[in-house]
This record gives structure tokens, C-alpha cells and sequence, in this order.
């Protein structure tokens, strides 16, 4: 079969939801397109913006710092840096991270980690031996978004790029209405974030792109996919959310684009105020809808209050940044 757009090359990929195939060029051009289109209609970035961009290692955040290096490069005053979490999961994070450094050296973009370990005083696995029965998903993510703002700061990012894809809207917002959390549900759904008290801006410029389709163009680009899936991976709810919205997308393909379109029209007719809290957690600073924030709930509970809490750690950079981009100063808070 040959490719709809350019009419010549043999396609490697059918989308069904538009009936059109793709050969593994203008795929790549077709998807950077959208993405380019996504950034300007939400008006995602400025020229002159100093990007952090949430690594978790997997194909998906390192497709969106290419996209991205790829977007800003006719921008010679926009700053990109990639900023990765160590949850301290044995024998996964730090192999992921070390492809994932040694990733950024290659587009030359300075990253920064930033460890559970060194913020909260407990790596993610010493956590759960303390809380047996816990879900650690649920832990993991309220510490992983602190840690990622916290990082932010940090670094004066003007915006941290999540590398949100179409299914893990759809997924999200699923799991918390599943989960009785309807306003959560709602704001999962903004490809931007608000400025609020305390939070760097998000951006989701991957949020109309398919998890199938950044899988192909991560694979096209040789970008390291990794082998190995999180531990603990295996009992989050959100693995039966997305095997149903897979198998529904099979049988009616384009169903994922329909819930999407469908939410935010609720979430229009609700005028959810999509930025999360408005206030300010009084023990972090961090954004919190109430007193205090999740994460420092959490962390109020085991671990060491002035670990927890008092003293944010700033993200080690590598060297290269260090000269190269004027890092954070340790110790600096936000
Ligand atoms: Fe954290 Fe759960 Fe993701 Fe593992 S699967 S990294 S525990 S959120
Ligand atoms: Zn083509
Ligand atoms: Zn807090």
C-alpha cells in the first residue's frame, strides 16, 4: 500500500480513525506537525521560555524532548533542559536513567535528576517495605509531580513539559472518575496548566498524539525503548483501564479521540478550574488545594520532617549544564 500524503513511499502504518496510511517519513512529519499545531493553538510556549521536560526514560518523554529540540531549534533564546526523577526502584529507574542521560547527551540537552531519596529521605522501595498493602502507584505520583515542580523551580523553568500522550488523558480522566475524584478527572484533561501559587506552568503538547503511534516514531528514531516495566507496574488499575480502552479502540477505532472531545466539552460546561489547587501548602510552598499539600500529607506520615519537607533538594546536573546553561545553585529553594 502506499502512503496517502506523499503517494509514493510504501506505508508502514495505517490510521484507521482517518483511513489513511503513512510511510515512516511523512509519519514522522505528520506527527512533529500536530504536535507544532498542538504548541501554537494552546499557545504553549514563548520564544524566549526556559523549558523543563519530565523524563521518565520511556519512549514517550524522550519522543517529546526530540519533538521539542526539534521545534525550538529556530529559537535561539528558548532553553531546554531535561529534568529526570529517581524513585529508588531497584534495578529499574537507574538502568532507564542511564539510557535516557546518555540520550540527552546526544541532542546536547543538559539534564538534571532529582532523587526521592535526597527530597523525602526514602527511596520509593524503602517507602513501601514501610507500608506493605499500599497501592504504590498512588504514592509514587503524588511524590514524582512534587518532586517534578519542585525541580522546576529550582531550575526558573517557565513551563515543564509532561509527556502526556492521548491515552493517558483518557486513561486519567477515567481512573478518577472510577475513583470517585471528579474534579481531578476534569483538570487531567487541560493540555495547559494555569499559573498557580507555587506550581511552574505544565504543558501537555503530546496530548492529541496516540501511545501506538509515539511507540512507532520513538522506534523510527532510534530512541531507546526500555526493556524492562516498573515493578510495581503490574497492580495499578490504570493497566485494566487502558487493556479497556484498547480493545474498545480495536473494535471502533477512534473511540479515544471521542472521550477526549467529550470531556472537555464537561469539562467546559463545568468551567473546572483546570489549574488544581489555588493555595499555597504551607509547609512546602508547592500548590495545594487545601493546607497542606498531598505530597507533604504523605511525607508527614513516615518519613523525616525536615527531609520531608523543610530543606527541597536541588536536582544534580550534569557537568556539561553546569557550564553550559547556568544551573541551580544547590541548596537554592523554590
Ligand atoms: Fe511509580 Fe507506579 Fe509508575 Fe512504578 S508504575 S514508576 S510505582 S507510578
Ligand atoms: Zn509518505
Ligand atoms: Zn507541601
Amino acid at each position: 500500500m502506499k502512503c496517502s500524503i506523499c503517494k509514493s513511499s510504501a506505508a508502514i502504518y495505517f490510521r484507521r480513525n482517518e483511513g489513511i496510511a503513512l510511510c515512516a517519513d511523512c509519519l514522522i512529519w505528520n506527527l512533529e506537525n500536530k504536535v507544532r499545531r498542538t504548541v501554537s493553538k494552546y499557545d504553549m510556549l514563548k520564544p524566549a521560555d526556559r523549558i523543563a521536560v519530565a523524563i521518565s526514560g520511556g519512549k514517550d518523554s524522550l519522543s517529546l524532548l526530540k519533538i521539542l529540540s526539534k521545534l525550538t531549534a529556530k529559537f535561539p533564546r528558548c532553553e531546554l533542559f531535561a529534568v529526570m526523577v529517581d524513585e529508588g526502584i531497584r534495578g529499574y529507574r537507574d538502568r532507564i536513567l542511564s539510557d535516557a542521560k546518555a540520550f540527552c547527551e546526544i541532542l546536547g540537552i543538559p539534564w538534571a535528576v532529582v532523587s526521592f531519596k535526597e527530597l523525602y529521605g526514602l527511596a520509593l522501595d524503602e517507602m513501601l517495605a514501610a507500608r506493605p498493602g499500599e497501592n504504590p502507584c498512588s504514592y509514587c505520583a503524588v511524590l514524582r509531580r512534587k518532586a517534578l515542580n519542585n525541580a522546576a523551580r529550582v531550575l526558573k523553568a517557565d513551563k515543564l513539559a509532561l509527556a502526556h500522550n492521548l491515552d493517558d488523558v483518557v486513561q486519567t480522566f477515567l481512573l478518577n472518575l472510577m475513583l470517585g475524584d471528579p474534579d481531578r478527572a476534569l483538570r487531567a484533561l487541560s493540555p495547559v496548566s494555569p499559573r498557580a501559587p507555587g506550581a511552574v506552568p505544565r504543558i501537555k503538547p503530546l496530548f492529541r498524539i496516540p501511545e501506538k503511534e509515539l511507540a512507532l516514531y520513538a522506534y523510527l528514531n532510534g530512541i531507546p525503548i526500555p526493556s524492562s516495566a516498573c515493578p510495581y507496574g503490574d497492580r495499578a488499575l490504570r493497566n485494566d483501564v487502558r487493556a479497556a480502552l484498547n480493545l474498545l479502540e480495536l473494535g471502533h477505532p477512534g473511540i479515544k479521540y471521542s472521550i477526549l472531545r467529550s470531556a472537555q466539552s464537561l469539562a467546559s460546561l463545568a468551567e473546572c478550574p483546570s489549574g488544581g489547587g489555588t493555595g499555597i501548602c504551607r509547609v512546602c510552598g508547592g500548590p495545594s488545594s487545601g493546607d497542606i499539600c498531598r505530597a507533604c500529607a504523605i511525607a508527614e506520615g513516615n518519613w523525616r520532617r525536615d527531609i520531608a519537607v523543610g530543606h527541597p533538594g536541588a536536582p544534580r546536573a550534569n557537568p556539561r549544564s553546569a557550564q553550559a546553561r547556568s544551573p541551580p545553585s544547590a541548596g537554592a529553594g523554590p
